[in-house]
Parts: structure tokens; sequence; C-alpha cells
């Protein structure tokens, strides 16, 4: 699970008292004990001080560009969710686990024509909004990625499908009353399926829900439809 957001005066802080610590102590045992002065001077340890300070400073700017790059190879650019890769690496670990978890697709309904009525930048602030809808929604171990264009994806672990198929209903609801900029109305269309541990690949599971979708989008969109149970 990735670490969504680090605070940046907290990682200065805490690298720079560490350092200081450290160059001090190793200051204080020369002094003392190999140059053997015991009278000790505040100015002895501004040599030690500012090596530690810079040292702080250095390791902070490494934890948090390092933090920054991470981040960058996981997450959409524009909507700041999980990336396609992310995504598809998740639902490839999840599947080799057998785990019991469901997928629920969300394709946003007729959002052509926000581009053609509004433009293309404020269809960019309309997806960046819907994100920070779901991201607020949904639950913290779900993990939701752009799986391309207007179409999101929402793995959620430990769920079966009648208990997706009320977290899917519930998003769908919420992105239909929800205020977009521009006071533009936005409304999804969803379809929600079942990992089946002894037949599924992430293949075949994403395939089900896509139909699903599709069946939103067929019967009026605004709506969650679940995958076909077939019984055997
Ligand atoms: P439907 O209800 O059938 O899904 O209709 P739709 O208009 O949402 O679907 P369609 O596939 O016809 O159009 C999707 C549009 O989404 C077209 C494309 O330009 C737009 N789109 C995809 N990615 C982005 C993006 O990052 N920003 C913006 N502004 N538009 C995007
Ligand atoms: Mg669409
Ligand atoms: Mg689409």
């Amino acid at each position: 699970m990735p670490i969504t957001k680090l605070n940046s005066n907290l990682v200065y802080a805490s690298s720079i008292f560490f350092w200081l610590i450290f160059t001090c102590a190793v200051g204080y045992l020369q002094i003392v004990y190999t140059f053997n002065i015991q009278d000790l001077k505040f100015y002895y340890f501004l040599a030690p001080g500012t090596v530690g300070i810079i040292f702080g400073v250095l390791t902070a700017r490494i934890i948090l560009l390092s933090h920054k790059l991470k981040q960058m190879a996981i997450r959409d650019p524009l909507t700041q969710s999980f990336n396609h890769g992310y995504y598809n690496q998740t639902l490839n670990d999840w599947c080799d686990k057998k785990a019991t978890f469901s997928l629920i697709l969300i394709d946003v309904d007729h959002f052509k024509n926000v581009n053609d009525e509004h433009g293309h930048m404020v269809g960019d602030q309309v997806l960046m909004r819907l994100c920070e809808l779901v991201t607020e929604t949904k639950r913290l171990s779900d993990v939701f990625a752009r799986h391309g264009g207007e179409e999101f994806v929402l793995l959620v672990p430990r769920t079966d499908l009648v208990a997706a198929s009320e977290i899917a209903i519930r998003l769908c609801e919420i992105i239909d009353k929800a205020s977009m900029p521009y006071d533009i109305h936005l409304s999804c269309s969803l379809g929600v399926a079942q990992y089946r541990p002894f037949s599924d690949t992430p293949v075949t599971l994403f395939e089900r829900a896509d139909k699903a979708l599709y069946a939103s989008k067929s019967n009026g969109r605004n709506r969650v439809t679940l995958e076909e149970i077939v019984s055997t």
C-alpha cells in the first residue's frame, strides 16, 4: 500500500534532528577522547552542527524526491487516482492470492457532451472533481484507478457481489447528486463483477464487469448493473 502524502516539514525536521544529534555526538567524543579537552565551549560544536544541518537537509530532499518519483510512477497525472499500471499490478496480485474481491467499473455518461459544450479544460476539471468525490467516498483499502479516458475502476477487497453492489449504488447516487464545476450535471454507469478464484483470470473478470457496464449504458445510463450469475 503506497503512502500518499508525506509531511515535508516533518521529514525535514526529523532528518535534521537525527543528523544534528549524530554529528554533535561524534564531535563531542572526538573533542573529549581524541583531543582530551574537558573544558567544552559552545563554538566547538559549530562545525559538526553545520555538517549535521547540511546532511539533514540533503537526506530530507532525497527522501521527498524518491517519494515523489514513486507517486509519479503509480498515479495518473490529471486525477491523482492510481494509473492503469498500478491497477493491473494490484489486480494480478489479488488474483494470484485467490483473494475475495469485486471489481466495479465506472464510466462517465455522455462525457463527450461536456467537452463539446464547455471545452476540454472544463472536462478535465470535472474528471478531477469526480475522482475527488470517489476518493472521499471509498474505503481506505479500496483501490481506485483510472482505467483510461473517462473510465475508472474500483477494486474492493474482501467484498462479495452483494456488498460491492451496495457500494456501487451509493457511488452512483452520490455522483448523480454532486455539485460539479460550472453546475454541470454528471452521472455515471457502473458494472460490478466478483472475482471467481477457481475459474477467473484478470481478463475474464474485467470482461464480466464490462458487459455489466454495457448493460447499464443500454438500459438508460446513471445506474448499476451486476454481472450475470450463471448457476453451475
Ligand atoms: P457514454 O455515455 O456512451 O460513455 O458516452 P461518452 O460521451 O462518455 O463516451 P465517448 O467514448 O463517446 O466519449 C468519451 C469522451 O471522453 C471523449 C474524450 O475526448 C473524452 N476524454 C477522455 N479522456 C479525457 C480527458 O482526460 N480529459 C477530457 N477533458 N476529456 C477526455
Ligand atoms: Mg463515457
Ligand atoms: Mg468510456
